[in-house]
This record gives structure tokens, sequence and C-alpha cells, in this order.
């Protein structure tokens, strides 16, 4: 077996021993004859697959009791419509901070069903940074505020939880959950696609809190209805029953590495790394204000396409996988999530180093 160290923005790498676990009870599930993937999802042993699963992403995210947490499916680009659906009901408008193309194509959505508004943007400088948002800038008949925590193409992410008063607070985690410890309290919707930090792709994360359900739309989708998923433990239909048992089996891993706290920790001493290299040579740019860097997804350029091109196809040789910018900035993206070892972080660097070292730009 001889497995890459893969950058992808997402799908991206799950943990070694969770792909070594899942792949010992494939065939079988403990005594029940079956893989997970064939089981009833209404079966008890399926039954205690989610119970656990739903255990353990709240003791781990530490979500009060006064939140649910539903396991969907349509990614987070659905719940880029469900989020105007369940909330935008009272006075129809909803205030955007536009951050990059996913708080874009959310807000875009967003505009099919009231008064959507963009009240902030980082546009004006190429989505390198967080605009700082007051309560001044927000409508006071909102009926929510949404905001994408970590911007996955241009590798950035909230230094600040914005400050809405009593509006909810809705956000975009897709990138950033479970990488470090979050208040739960200061958010009344975190929503996340879990092929990033959870699972494979197939499953949405929603995290409501219970006094926003029930307020949706007469005409919603019922299968975009928080609360019909709520009242329905996330089986209102067959939910995606094997990402959910793969979330379960990575929500064990990070509880073993000592919870979000050590997380955090990891992941920070790894993103370090590799800024403190790109701080200390003059061959790389990294374009994000340094405030604002992600954790997650570490950008940079050369400031040469052709030299780009030239990096994310050696790198691929070499075995840095999916290095390649978003296509619509270019330049590279190493996306160093949860599972991503720091093993893979320093190799990256000294394959940077030898790149520019051999690669000399004709000043
Ligand atoms: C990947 C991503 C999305 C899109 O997720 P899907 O599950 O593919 O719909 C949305 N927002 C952010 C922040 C992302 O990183």
């Amino acid at each position: 077996m001889n497995r890459v160290y893969n950058f992808s923005a997402g799908p991206s790498m799950l943990p070694l021993p969770v792909l070594e676990k899942a792949a010992s009870e494939l065939c079988c599930y403990g005594d029940s004859g079956m893989s997970v993937m064939e089981m009833s999802h209404r079966s008890p042993a399926y039954e205690a697959i989610i119970a656990e699963a739903q255990a353990l992403i709240r003791e781990l995210m530490n979500i009060p009791d006064n939140y649910k947490v539903l396991f969907l499916q349509g990614g987070a680009s659905t719940q880029f419509a469900a989020v105007p659906l369940n909330l935008m009901n009272k006075n129809h408008k909803a205030d955007y901070i536009v951050s990059g193309q996913f708080s874009k194509k959310a807000w875009k959505e967003a505009q099919k069903y009231g008064d959507a508004k963009c009240i902030a943007s980082s546009e004006d400088k190429n989505n390198t940074y967080i605009p700082q948002i007051t309560r001044a800038d927000i409508r006071p008949d909102a009926d929510y505020v949404h905001v994408c925590f970590n911007n996955t193409i241009y590798g950035t992410k909230f230094n600040y939880i914005p400050d809405t008063g009593d509006i909810p607070l809705v956000a975009d985690m897709s990138s950033c959950i479970m990488s470090e410890p979050v208040d739960v309290t200061k958010f009344s919707v975190i929503y996340a696609g879990a092929q990033k930090n959870i699972a494979p792709a197939g499953l949405t994360i929603v995290i409501v809190r219970e006094d926003l359900l029930g307020q949706s739309r007469a005409d919603i989708p019922v299968m975009l209805d928080w609360k019909t998923q709520a009242d329905n433990d996330s089986m209102y239909n067959t939910p995606p029953c094997y990402p959910i048992y793969m979330a379960k089996l990575v929500f064990e891993w990070i509880k073993e590495l000592g919870g979000l706290e050590a997380m955090k920790a990891y992941n920070i001493k790894k993103c370090k790394v590799l800024y403190d290299y790109l701080d200390n040579q003059s061959y790389y740019i990294a374009p994000v204000e340094k405030e604002y860097r992600s954790m997650m997804n570490v950008t940079f350029v050369t400031g040469d396409a052709d030299l780009d091109k030239k990096f994310a196809k050696e790198a691929d040789a070499a075995g840095f996988k999916n290095i390649k910018g978003h296509r619509s900035v270019g330049g590279m993206r190493a996306s160093i999530y949860n599972a991503m070892p720091i093993e893979g972080v320093e190799k990256l660097i000294a394959f940077m180093d030898a790149f520019a070292k051999n690669n000399p730009k004709n000043a």
C-alpha cells in the first residue's frame, strides 16, 4: 500500500486508522452478518450507530441540549436554500457577509426567497481578508445573518464571531468544523458538508437551535424542513447510512486524540510550520492577510502562472496530490484538514524548497 499525501480541498483525506477499521468491518459489521451499507436504517444495529454518532458529536463539540443535530443529504449547497426556506419567514430579509465563492452562492440562492442583502464583502481585495462587521451593519429586522466561517477556496477564516445581538447567526462551517472547539451558543445554526473534516461525501450536518424550528415557509420541500428532520431524528427517509457510520468512526478517532482542544493544538502546529516557512522565504507569496489565515486551507503562489503549473505537476508526481489552487484563483492550495499528518506538511515544505532552488525566477 502506497498512500499519498492528498491535499485535496474536498473530498479529502480520512484518518488511516478510520479507513482500516471500516475495512475490517466492511463485509460484516459485528455479528450482524452484513455490511453497514446493507443494513436497514431502522434495524437495532444501525440505530445504535446513528445514536452513537449523535452522542459523540454532541460531546466533542459541547453542543447544548437546546440544539438539534441533523444528519442530512444534499451537501452544504442544499443548505444554501434550506437556510432561507427555514428562517427567512418573518420579515423576509436576511443579511449576508460575502467573503468568498461559497458565501456568494449562498447569498444568490437566498435572493430567490426574499430580500437577501450583502452587508459586507471582501471582493475588493480578491477575498484575501474577512470583513469586520458590527451591529450597526446589520439590519435590525433581518431574519438572520449568514457567514461562511472558513473560505475553502481563498484560505481565509473568521478570526471573530460577529455580534448579531438577538438576530440568529448562521454559519457555513464545511471546511473548518471540528478543527477546533467553537462556542456553539454563539450561533443559531451551523451547517457543514462532511467531506472535508468528517466523513466521505453524502452527509451534511446541521446544528440548529430548537426555538428556530417550525418557522419555515409553508411551501418548503418537506426534505428541507429542519423541523421535520428533527422530529424524525434524521430518519424521515433513508439517511446517508454509510457516511454517518464513517462519521462515527472519525468522531471516535478525534475523541481518542483528546477531543477538539487536542485537534486544535495539532492543527495549529501543522499550519504554523507551513506559514512560518512561507513567511521566511521570498520565492512563494501567501496572499491572505495574516490575521485571517485559515488553519485548513493554505494558499500560495509563485507569482508566475507557468511556474505554478509546473509546481502542481511536479508535486503530483512526487506524491503531493491535488495541490493546484481552485480553478477560479489559480496558484496553489494545500488543504491540511484534521486527517493530514504533520509529516505530510513537513515533506511538502522540503519539496517546495527544492522546487524553488531548481526553478529560479528570471528577475
Ligand atoms: C465544500 C464547501 C461547500 C460545498 O459543499 P457541498 O457539500 O459540495 O455542497 C460549501 N461551503 C463551503 C465552505 C465548502 O467548503
